[in-house]
């Protein structure tokens, strides 16, 4: 039997290109929180935990992650049948209430091991991949129309996106509609825009917001309101598609929205949802209750991202492709051998497990425990 002989998290601290303006905070980096498993045979899975702006997402912050994983996880993990995934899982999920982040972390890096030792990727173990590449939006966020607009031409110029999502929601709604319409005259229909809203509207000012986006030919609006009853009342009466995003967390949720069709997309995240086979559960819900779906991100580097493709390549439909650009927006190459992001689609590695290598002299660099030691090197030097 091979079992789990060591679990190890570290804390990595990337710069990303441009900062990354949202309605509740702007990014200026990216923390990942990663987890490596060793089992009994010499096996090694990797497992990401990422969330947007800290704490400002969510419950559960890079920090906490690893803090828990250490205090918590640990100790149900170490000496168990490291096959068993469903079992470890749910040994988890008796222990631990929430940290559905921390959990997915965990899974991905349980399933990297067991799809080594097989010689099966993540995706097969999860019952097999439907396509081996994903279309990718990209999102425009940089809080200035102009320059979002050279961003967006760039990214058709070179074949990386044609999809874009306007982070939108800080500035009055009238702001808003006009930043959107400049963009999607520039782009005509060469581009595709939506826009995520991240819950900054109030119901009155969403059904306002929504038909002016549709007018100026946006496609697509996500979560606009935080309320799930809102949420429905504004899905009832747009022409465009709402989406859910922050409300979905998990299958329970995931079936309270279907329930009362209070979205007409699903955006389905890994991290959210608990994991990845937790996503599949909610895009098993949205299939059943003719929701369609789109890959989310919580901006996640290289592991997070190529988990979530794993799962997401196993959905019967994904109508409105993915936003899996999180390693794009990091400075960082933190692979031995970088993702392919070609062709406006991001091509899911073919290897074993998740099919990447870290590149761990990058890893131990940014590692944020090994910073501090240079640090206090440096200072009693
Ligand atoms: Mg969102």
């Amino acid at each position: 039997m091979v079992t789990i002989d060591s679990i190890e998290t570290l804390l990595v601290d990337l710069p990303t290109i441009r900062p990354h303006q949202l309605s509740m905070t702007t990014m200026k980096g990216q923390t990942l929180m990663i987890v490596r498993i060793t089992c009994s045979d010499g096996s090694v899975g990797i497992g990401e935990g990422t969330t947007i702006g800290g704490l400002a997402y969510g419950a559960e912050s890079p920090e906490s992650m690893k803090l828990n994983i250490d205090t918590y996880f640990t100790p149900l993990l170490v000496g168990q049948n490291a096959d068993q995934v469903l079992v470890l899982m749910q040994r988890l999920n008796q222990a631990i209430r929430d940290n559905r982040f921390a959990k997915s972390a965990v899974e991905t890096a349980l399933y990297d091991a067991l799809g080594k030792r097989l010689k099966l990727s993540v995706a097969d173990l999860l019952g097999g991949s439907l396509r081996s590449s994903l279309p990718v939006a990209w999102t425009l966020a940089s809080g200035d129309t102009a320059k979002d607009i050279d961003e967006a031409e760039q990214m058709l110029a070179t074949r990386r996106h044609q999809i874009f999502k306007l982070k939108i929601g800080t500035r009055s709604v009238a702001e808003d509609v006009a930043h959107v319409a400049a963009i999607k005259k520039a782009l005509g229909d060469r581009g595709q825009v939506r826009v995520d809203v991240n819950m900054a509207w109030s119901e009155l000012e969403a059904i306002n917001g929504v038909a002016g986006l549709a007018d100026v030919g946006c496609e697509l609006v996500e979560q606009p309101v935080a309320c799930p009853q809102a949420l429905r009342r504004l899905t009832q009466q747009s022409s465009i598609a709402i989406m859910a995003d922050e409300s979905l967390v998990g299958p329970q949720s995931a079936f309270d929205l279907a329930k009362n069709k209070a979205a007409d997309v699903f955006a389905i995240k890994i991290e959210q949802s608990g994991g990845m086979r937790a996503a599949q559960k909610v895009a098993a819900i949205a299939e059943a209750a003719n929701i369609e779906l789109y890959g989310g991100t919580m901006l996640e580097g290289a592991i997070g991202t190529i988990a979530s493709a794993h799962a997401f390549s196993t959905f019967q439909a994904l109508e409105w492709g993915t936003e899996l650009f999180g390693p794009l927006l990091i400075t960082e190459e933190i692979l031995e051998t970088p993702l392919r992001y070609e062709n406006f689609e991001l091509q899911i590695p073919q290897g074993p497990g998740l099919g990447i290598t870290l590149d761990e002299e990058r890893i131990q660099f940014f590692n944020r425990a090994q910073r501090k030691k240079s640090v206090s090197l440096a200072t009693s030097a």
